[in-house]
């Protein structure tokens, strides 16, 4: 412990907030050493685990979100969704604004994010993240790593609708919940246009064609179909039962059809479109 806040204090200002084990302290130290070698002065480091949370704000906002927003999501999402942590020590880096965003996502990453607000690197064990546009997308990016140590074969519309859903999150009855947010609009324009592939194509999508043959609704049919569980009680018993399942049922679909109790999925479909319909946001 003794080299651990030494190491620490060597790194002013560096805030160890919530270490485990020795073994763990270590672990951290190591990592934080690392880090120190390769970080320019002005950055804050949290140590949050399992995340090292690193920011060019000041300490205190940095701090800030470590301890609420990174706290708090791992807390709740590890309570109903994640057991595990994942493996590795994950860095969350909290870029100030869209200059140093782009800025130091090329000089640690040598990177052009494709996104204004964040993403997560598996490669570089990394969330990078333009704190400037809010925790939303700091929650949505801590899904990804959690998912991926938990449920390696979830499919890239479940990562992305449960990433997507907690972009907007709060607390009901100690646990969290999806609100609605700005998706919601772009997503009842295309009901309401009958342009939104049935529920059973969106399931059956491959990594490839939800990322690059996006209709425009894809995160947001994933997001809101993940919602209309949640509101019914019955994500976290979806979750689980898929996670399971996964080897006969790649995509979900039996699951969902399962935990919704029909076989008829395009009649789901009508009542999820009209429930839909009836959400609101603000
Ligand atoms: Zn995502």
């Amino acid at each position: 412990m003794k080299t651990l806040v030494v190491a620490l204090l060597a790194l002013a200002p560096i805030i160890a907030s919530k270490l485990a084990s020795g073994g763990e302290n270590d672990r951290f130290a190591r990592h934080i050493k690392k880090l120190k070698r390769q970080l320019p002065r002005g950055f804050a480091v949290i140590v949050e685990p399992p995340f090292v949370v690193i920011g060019d704000d000041t300490p205190d906002a940095v701090r800030g979100y470590a301890e609420s927003t990174v706290r708090w999501a791992v807390a709740k999402l590890k309570a109903d969704f994640f057991a595990r942590d994942p493996d590795e020590i994950i860095d969350v880096w909290l870029f100030k604004d869209a200059a140093s965003y782009r800025r130091n996502a090329r000089r640690f990453f040598s990177a052009t994010p494709s996104t204004p607000y964040g993403y997560y690197s598996a490669a570089h064990k990394a969330l990078v993240m333009n704190i400037a546009t809010g925790g939303g997308t700091l929650v949505h990016e801590i899904v990804h790593p959690f998912m991926r140590a938990n449920f390696p074969r979830c499919p890239a519309w479940l990562n992305e609708g449960l990433g997507s859903l907690f972009e907007q999150s709060a607390e009901r009855r100690g646990r969290i919940i999806g609100r609605t947010n700005w998706r919601l609009a772009g997503l009842q324009r295309a009901i309401h246009e009958r342009r939104v592939p049935s529920l059973s194509s969106l399931l059956a999508t491959t990594t490839s064609q939800f990322y690059d043959d996006d209709p425009g609704t894809n995160y947001a049919a994933a997001r809101y179909l993940l919602y209309y569980l949640q509101e019914r009680g019955l994500l976290a018993k979806f979750f689980s039962t898929f996670r399971a399942n996964v080897d006969r049922d790649p995509s979900g679909l039996e699951t969902l059809k399962s935990i919704l109790g029909t076989t008829d999925l395009a009649a789901f479909q009508k009542r999820w479109e009209a429930f839909v319909a009836t959400l609101t946001f603000p």
